[in-house]
């Protein structure tokens, strides 16, 4: 992507407005009260203190609380970051369902990006030639065989091999009782939408970009001969 996405954070100086999406700094201030002593101190409402965050690009508010010491966003909802412009609409579709329910449950998020990555594998085999041979028998299989026919180099063969696996692995862990608690790591979320962005990027994105650059050339060559 060739814009950096900056995800908004707690107390955080500048970064993209879950608003207008625009990357834009921000003024914090907090809810305050005064007491019968006309002190004033954070409004406290039912024991979470309340924090807002404006844009200054749109004006917008976002606002926070602190539940246990963790700032948590509480409107609008928070959402991961947004997909990859070139990714298909089934795919998209479920990335965002994932991306709306990222705040309530990492753990559910994730579960939904392994089926986003199984969709991904459906659209391959429909709709590019080179992937037509694809089994969709198991999401495994089809990544081997992704990355036996696609035109990936040495080095990106093995990140996107291991970009595909992490969403198919951390997918699995979430759908089944395990060791890794992702609701308790929610970071962990986070980086599974970048990986799909990134699967996205890799296997629609950067080569379909190249041929429009090709064709380019190629009608500006073919122009100068005729
Ligand atoms: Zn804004």
């Amino acid at each position: 992507m060739e814009n950096k996405y900056t995800k908004p954070y707690f107390k955080g100086n500048a970064f993209n407005c879950p608003h207008c999406r625009v990357y834009a700094s921000m003024t914090w201030s907090n809810f305050l009260e005064t007491d019968n002593f006309g002190i004033i101190d954070i409004k406290q409402v039912e024991g979470y203190s309340f924090f807002e965050s404006a844009c200054y690009n749109c004006k917008r508010s976002i606002i926070w609380y602190l539940e246990n010491k963790n700032p948590k966003m509480f409107f609008p909802k928070e959402v991961a970051i947004p997909p990859e412009e070139n990714m298909p609409e089934n795919v998209k579709e479920i990335y965002e369902e994932a991306s709306l329910i990222l705040g309530d449950s990492p753990r559910a998020s994730c579960a939904l990006l392994r089926l986003a990555l199984q969709e991904l594998m459906k659209y391959l085999k429909e709709n590019i030639e080179i992937y037509n041979g694809l089994k969709n028998r198991n999401i495994d299989e089809d990544i081997k065989e992704i990355i036996n026919i696609g035109n990936f180099y040495q080095e990106q063969k093995e990140t996107l091999k291991e970009a595909m696996n992490s969403v198919r692995l951390v997918g699995n862990k979430a759908s089944h009782p395990s060791e890794l608690d992702i609701n308790d790591n929610p970071e962990i979320a986070n980086i599974l939408f970048e990986m799909i962005n990134f699967i996205v990027e890799e296997i629609i994105t950067k080569p379909k970009e190249m041929k429009e650059k090709l064709n380019k050339i190629k009608s500006a060559i073919d122009k100068k001969i005729n």
